[in-house]
């Protein structure tokens, strides 16, 4: 299975599938038509018949189980990141000696500085060449839905139906905008869209983005006194007055506020920050910061000096995970019954998952294999996605 797995991957990164958040279609590019229209070839020749993908290149396929009382949905993503190209010279790296990997002249992967090198000593790791992405997150998960699928139609005695999604432009925040939920409709369903196998997700953030306009009153410098009001020294003002919360001083389960874009002159200066936190009610108290300095400012400078507009992006699916603890035990089970241990790790960032969770189909995120995602670092393990093969295997016929 291993080798099956090797190949199904290295097939799929061939595929160059970034997506783009300049064209505003669905799918965002059409290049990720290519890849969905192959798996769909793959899924027909599984004798999966009823597979399809729609207009929008979302792929979908229904597997009917034995034990059929439920139905469990299986997503992955068919894009890459926009951070780096999609073009992709995979390096394979047969049993990995511990020692530090070369990726070329200027990028290592050194076991120092990425520690869980140090458990994939033996494995088939696959790495980039250093001059794109590997595309791991997220070809690695639908490597191991398609394995998982072939070894369920030829050694499945018993499992619950199952839901295969893959969606396009998840990396551009619009992987549930055309889900046909009339069709992507299990009883609840998982993602597989992680790093360490061992890694259970289901706690991502709280989002908004705060969009402010600040509005100056310009005057020539020389006269200015007492007359001129420079809106960009009132961005500076506006962004002093938040609290120190920002990525690059928070970890885990902190919250922040990060400005994402700042442009302006004296006249009008627009910026924009992304709100985030795990907690809903330092959440809404972080907005309630960005409405509260907008109200001061604008009575210190008796105008509308600034303008606040907020607007919610996601929110954290650990309030709907939650009420169904049983679909976060079965992965728990399945990771331990194969002597591992299970970790629950939060994702500071947003998830498909979230999006499905709130429009009824309870979908918490588990591991890959894939490290390092979105860089020229990237990497999966093949034998860290085979055993997740396993472990969904054992997962499902849990599932009654
Ligand atoms: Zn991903």
């Amino acid at each position: 299975m291993k080798d099956k797995i090797l190949k199904r991957f290295l097939k799929y990164v061939s595929f160059d599938t970034q997506s783009s958040d300049t064209t505003f279609t669905h799918p965002s590019t059409v290049k990720q038509k290519e890849l969905a229209k192959y798996l769909v070839d793959e899924l027909h020749a599984l004798g999966v018949d009823n597979a399809f993908m729609d207009e929008y290149s979302y792929v979908y396929a229904k597997i009917s189980g034995t034990n059929d009382e439920k139905t469990i949905g299986l997503a992955a993503h068919l894009d890459t990141a926009l951070e780096c190209s999609g073009v992709v010279n995979p390096k394979i790296i047969e049993k990995y000696n511990g020692e530090v990997i070369k990726i070329n002249d200027y990028s290592f992967l050194d076991p120092k500085v990425f520690t869980q090198l140090n458990n994939q000593i033996g494995e088939t790791l696959v790495t980039t060449d250093g001059t794109s992405l590997l595309g791991a997150d997220d070809k690695a998960g639908i490597a191991i839905i398609m394995t998982l699928v072939e070894k369920i139609l030829k050694e499945g005695k018993e499992y619950p139906n199952l839901i295969i999604l893959f969606t396009p432009d998840e990396e551009i925040g619009e992987g549930t905008d055309k889900l046909n939920y009339e069709i992507f409709n299990p009883d609840f369903a998982y993602t597989l869209d992680g790093g360490a196998i061992t890694d259970i997700n289901y706690e991502n953030f709280n989002a908004a983005t705060a969009f402010l306009t600040f509005t100056g009153k310009a005057i020539h410098p020389g006269s200015a006194k007492g007359k001129m009001v420079n809106s960009q020294l009132v961005a500076i003002e506006f962004n002093s007055m938040l609290p120190d919360i920002r990525p690059d001083n928070t970890e885990l389960y902190e919250g922040f506020d990060h400005i994402t874009k700042i442009s302006g002159g004296v006249e009008e200066t627009k910026a924009e920050y992304i709100i985030r936190n795990h907690d809903l009610d330092l959440f809404h108290k972080q907005i309630q910061d960005f409405y509260d300095i907008t109200e001061k400012l604008n009575a210190k400078y008796g105008y509308e000096v600034v303008k606040c507009v907020i607007k919610h992006s996601y929110s954290n699916m650990s309030e709907k995970v939650t009420k169904m603890p049983y679909v976060l035990d079965y992965p728990v089970n399945a990771i331990k019954a194969k002597g591992l241990v299970p970790h629950f790790v939060p994702i500071r960032g947003g998830t498909d998952g979230a999006r499905m969770s709130y429009n009824g189909v309870v979908t918490p995120n588990l591991g890959t294999g894939g490290y390092n995602c979105h860089g020229p670092l990237e990497y999966a393990s093949i034998d860290e996605m085979n055993q997740m093969v396993d472990i969904l295997f054992d997962m499902l016929k849990e599932i009654k």
